[in-house]
């Protein structure tokens, strides 16, 4: 059962917390800390610490710039490689107006709006099992992250003398005693590169728990001297960084993509659930895939998606059925990478989803071919559409979908668009590397 303010009393009590981080994220994913001392605890849980939040990138203007932190118990925890002595513990908060309302800038009130809108159709939860990929790079004699890892392994390798490995037993550690439920952790495709899974939950907590386990993997690599990376492609010509996303809704207590008596056992609303993650699939990703990096991710080769489609078979297609039924029945969105805001990415998938179901968008039949392989021909007769090739391209998408937009709400969605457009030009105005050593001999 849930913490309540008076657990997180006796806990910090028990546990001898002196200081306590209040934690928010804004609009682009990151984490954002207040740190306070157990004598200021009573004033935090009633809701009556005050930020600036004209220094949020994002937030607000000057002018409009109170903003108050209400903690939520229970996300209460204790960070395990602080000294017990003085502990240090930590409350996700949500952000709320001097006037009382929820600030519509905070990106967790984004997506609990989204889950409101799925309790409105009758369904109370919407699980979600995440699978981060990250790397870890070696740091230079001054500290300074590196791209190089001396690691050789690939997939599943165990190899006995990699820093990497250890690294990871202590990442696994940390957070299992923080309340993560690890289901596996393993060495990916790449050198360098690894995952872990943790059990699914409902979104919120899923979000909440995306946003401590980048906190928590970059922190312990850190401790081991090397730097942990979530930036979806590090190294051109090798495997990129993803995040999956397994997604389901519960309704009754039953999960309602289950259907045992249909032949694949998928039930319709779970067809039309990908029908409506299909159809917005090009606006999703500019929430999804955030960063000007992340485009370089979503090429072919790389067990990355490129094209919009569906397959209970291969893993080429833009979304995936695993073969498991029942309770885990589930839909593995594969296009998300672990730079994103989880929160907004997990709304804009259920908005998403439940247009599909609400307005019965039937998705073109599983394509259980590898679509790599298809001519430009074959996959334009069958319909397959592709991701936006840039970040600039998703942004124009995410601007004409009024879907988007709702889901998002105005405030995050303009602020978003704007920065971004902004980070894209940065990018389009620089000479890049590739550029020398193609032309400068050249011409
Ligand atoms: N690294 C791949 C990606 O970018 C996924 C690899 C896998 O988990 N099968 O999405
Ligand atoms: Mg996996
Ligand atoms: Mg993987
Ligand atoms: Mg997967």
């Amino acid at each position: 059962s849930k913490l309540t303010n008076d657990d997180v009393r006796s806990l910090a009590n028990d546990l001898g917390v002196k200081f306590i981080r209040l934690q928010f994220t804004d609009i682009f994913g990151v984490l954002k800390n207040v740190s306070i001392t157990v004598e200021q605890l009573e004033k935090a849980l009633a809701g009556e610490l005050m930020f600036d939040g004209s220094s949020i990138d994002g937030f607000v203007r000057i002018e409009e710039s109170d903003m108050y932190l209400r903690p939520d118990p229970s996300t209460f925890v204790i960070f395990p490689w602080k000294p017990r002595d003085g502990a240090v513990a930590r409350l996700i908060c949500d952000i709320y107006n001097p006037d009382g309302t929820p600030f519509e800038g905070d990106p967790r009130f984004v997506l609990r709006r989204s889950l409101q809108e799925a309790e409105s159709m009758g369904y109370s939860t919407m699980n979600v099992g995440p699978e981060a990929e990250f790397f870890l790079f070696h740091v230079d004699t001054e500290g300074r992250p590196t791209t190089v890892t001396h690691d050789r392994a690939g997939y599943f390798d165990l190899t006995p003398v990699d820093l990497g490995e250890n690294a990871r037993r202590d990442m696994v550690l940390a957070l299992e005693s923080m309340g993560f439920e690890i289901e596996a952790s393993h060495h990916e495709v790449a050198p360098g590169q690894h995952e872990i899974d943790f059990k699914y939950s409902d979104a919120l907590d899923i979000a909440d728990k995306i946003v401590t386990f980048r906190f928590v993997v970059r922190t312990i690599a850190q401790r081991h001297g090397l730097h942990a990376t979530f930036m979806p492609k590090p190294i051109f010509g090798i495997a990129g960084s993803g995040m999956h996303l397994n997604q389901s809704l519960m309704k009754d207590g039953k999960n309602i993509f289950f259907d045992p008596n249909l032949p694949n056992q998928m039930s319709e609303d779970s067809m039309y659930y990908i029908g409506g993650l299909l159809k917005y699939a090009r606006a999703i990703a500019a929430i999804t895939n955030p960063n000007v990096n992340s485009y370089k991710r979503l090429v072919s080769g790389y067990e990355a998606p490129v094209y919009i489609a569906w397959s209970s078979r291969n893993r080429s297609p833009l979304i995936r059925v695993p073969a498991k039924r029942g309770l885990s029945t589930r839909i593995e969105l594969r296009s998300p990478d672990p730079s994103c805001n989880p929160y907004l990415a997990l709304a804009v998938c259920l908005r998403a989803g439940l247009d599909g179901i609400k307005n019965k968008t039937m998705p073109p039949p599983a394509c259980d071919r590898n679509i790599y392989d298809m001519t430009d021909a074959e996959r334009s007769e069958l319909g397959i559409g592709n991701l936006p090739e840039n970040l600039y391209a998703a942004l124009l998408e995410l601007q004409r979908s009024e879907l988007m937009q709702d889901a998002l709400g105005k405030h995050v969605c303009q602020r978003f668009i704007d920065a971004k457009l902004i980070e894209w030009d940065r990018y389009r105005i620089q000479v890049h590397p590739w550029e020398i050593e193609e032309y400068l001999t050249k011409f």
